[in-house]
């Protein structure tokens, strides 16, 4: 088990230990106010990976009294669209977090990136390179000899014009770039005269075709977070090597602040993909419903699979942040919001595989009600009405022609406990000309009224049933993990060879009780013995949709 499965206290990560001491007198932030920023790229839904970034940099931000931007980083005019936008919103507001007014595109900084591009070849620090993309990776050098351009030395004025030419749309895509004049021979690649504009004519969302230069992310990202008077900004560790990078554009530009770059371990989940663009696949090539599908590992997709957002923000508090990328167990996702739901979920009954169960001995017109508690663990949650009368369903399961060891559920003789209801005693059934058993039989005990024996005899099997009388039909939709592989991405593997053709199971046909009928979408519910279960978005009053949110056995504390 990866260490970072195991439950751990939240107080104190590296990142928290960092921002406590540039809190301290003489620290780098001391008297500031901690400024954090969440930056995702409008190109997708957000993830389970999002959400740990996101209580990452929003949850730094609430420890020390301050405050996390929202900003869509659209400074790459590809696939933006403004339902993202509005999702990406939706899905964090949902988290539990807010930005208050503090909602930012970084593309508008476009004119001010200019201007400190501008600001670089005047100090000699920029200049224009013609080299193209497959000359530029040919002359990059390697660990022994240094990269090369026969245009680092061309004079500022020359540069100067040619920029802005390149901002005017002047050459063609590709001609030319902007690079930051800083170490051909740095043993740091990322520093070897990086390309800080590159001419694209890209329609862009936001800013249109306004601009047809635009800046790479590492010159970018600083200034974004620099205008904004950022103090800690918190990215994952592939960034770790552009850090050098990223504080060169701050000293070298007049960027009104000095934030700091903090990187963290991607959160990384088995027997699922994490990226936005194999989401992208899954979705555009309909080997899912959606975004929202819920065995997509997506914040919208959780959602509808049951999950709440105290699930997953602890969930996120738990697995910790660290400076070393792992893969945590779907399972663990699973424990916390079993935890969650324990606490919080009402308790109903739901049977998915309905055989009738008659009572013979159970007058016909007669009907009874039971007030039965809503959730143990919460008393204030009340208590609902079942009702009972001759005829019920049971799951076809939970009854044999014949007794077979350790098996106490019904069979001909022996006394059942039908939940909170009654005893009953199965005396046989009913089987059609195939031989598949229509109706069970059996007689109730008048005097265990709620379940109990009044001598205290032993009844050891507990079943959950419905009233045949009331009850309503549901559909209900169970899953597996989306890959049958649990790492269906690393190495040369294509994930979407290793798709769990079982990942959805359909069920209908199953029978509620009645007081499910005014079940709110994304209401979650423990069903008796079969886990816990969420009102789906496709559900209406007249066709009832449930999916099963997590098991009632726990496979994470089982290892
Ligand atoms: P993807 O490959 O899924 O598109 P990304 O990093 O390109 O991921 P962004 O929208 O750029 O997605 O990410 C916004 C923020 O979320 C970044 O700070 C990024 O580091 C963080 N983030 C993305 N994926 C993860 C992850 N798996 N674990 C932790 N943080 C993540
Ligand atoms: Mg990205």
């Amino acid at each position: 088990m990866p260490e970072e499965n195991k439950t751990q206290p939240a107080a104190g990560n590296f990142i928290n230990d960092i921002i406590t001491e540039d809190l301290k007198p003489g620290g780098r932030y001391e008297g500031k106010t901690v400024h954090t920023r969440f930056p995702p790229e409008p190109n997708g839904y957000l993830h389970i990976g999002h959400a740990k970034a996101i209580c990452v940099d929003f949850g730094a931000a609430q420890r020390f009294g301050g405050i996390c931007n929202l900003r869509m980083d659209d400074t790459n005019p590809t696939k933006e669209d403004v339902e993202y936008v509005d999702a990406i919103k939706e899905d964090i507001s949902w988290l539990g977090f807010t930005w208050d007014d503090r909602f930012y595109y970084a593309s508008e900084y476009f004119g001010q990136m200019y201007d400190y591009a501008v600001e670089l070849i005047k100090k000699g620090l920029a200049y224009v390179c013609e080299l193209t993309p497959e000359q530029m990776r040919e002359n990059r050098g390697d660990l022994k000899n240094p990269a090369v351009s026969p245009y680092r030395d061309r004079p500022v004025e020359e540069s100067l014009g040619l920029f802005e030419r390149m901002k005017n749309g002047e050459f063609e895509d590709g001609k030319m770039t902007l690079r930051a004049k800083i170490d051909l021979a740095s043993g740091n690649f990322n520093m070897r005269d990086p390309v800080i504009y590159r001419i694209n004519r890209m329609h862009h969302h936001r800013t249109g075709d306004e601009w047809c230069i635009y800046p790479m992310y590492d010159f970018a990202h600083p200034i974004e977070d620099a205008i904004e008077g950022i103090t800690h900004s918190l990215c994952t560790l592939e960034f770790e090597a552009h850090r050098p990078l990223y504080d060169w554009v701050i000293e070298n530009t007049s960027v009104p602040s000095v934030p700091r770059q903090i990187e963290f371990a991607r959160l990384g989940i088995n027997n699922t993909v994490m990226s936005k663009r194999k989401l992208r696949t899954l979705v555009e090539e309909k080997y899912v419903n959606g975004w929202d599908d819920p065995r997509m590992p997506t914040l919208c997709g959780l959602r509808r699979r049951g999950y709440t957002p105290g699930s997953i923000r602890s969930f996120c508090e738990r697995i910790g942040v660290s400076k070393t990328n792992s893969v945590v167990e779907y399972s663990f996702l699973e424990h916390c919001l079993r935890e969650d739901l324990n606490m919080n979920a009402d308790r109903a009954m739901t049977v998915t595989d309905p055989v009738k169960l008659v009572i013979t001995n159970y007058p016909e017109d007669k009907t009874e009600t039971f007030e039965v508690e809503n959730n143990p663990n919460r008393p204030e949650r009340g208590s609902r009405t079942i009702s009972f009368s001759r005829e019920c369903y049971i799951e076809r399961s939970d009854f044999l022609e014949e007794k077979i060891k350790g098996y106490n559920r019904f069979y001909p003789g022996n006394e059942v406990r039908l939940k909170s209801a009654y005893i009953v005693k199965c005396t046989g059934c009913k089987k059609d000309d195939n031989g598949n058993v229509v109706e069970v039989y059996a007689e109730y005990d008048p005097l265990t009224r709620g379940g109990d024996t009044p001598d205290g005899r032993k009844v050891r099997g507990t079943v959950h049933w419905v009233n045949a009388a009331d009850c309503i039909d549901c559909e209900v939709r169970l899953y597996e993990n989306l890959f049958t592989d649990p790492e269906p991405d690393t190495g040369d593997k294509n994930f979407l060879d290793y798709i769990n053709p079982d990942s959805l199971v359909i069920k209908t046909g199953c029978k509620a009780e009645s007081s499910l009928k005014s079940a709110e979408k994304l209401t979650s519910f423990q069903f008796m013995r079969l886990g816990y279960f969420v009102v789906d978005s496709d559900s209406t009053p007249d066709r009832l949709v449930f999916n099963r949110s997590v098991s009632l056995k726990d496979g994470f504390k089982k290892r």
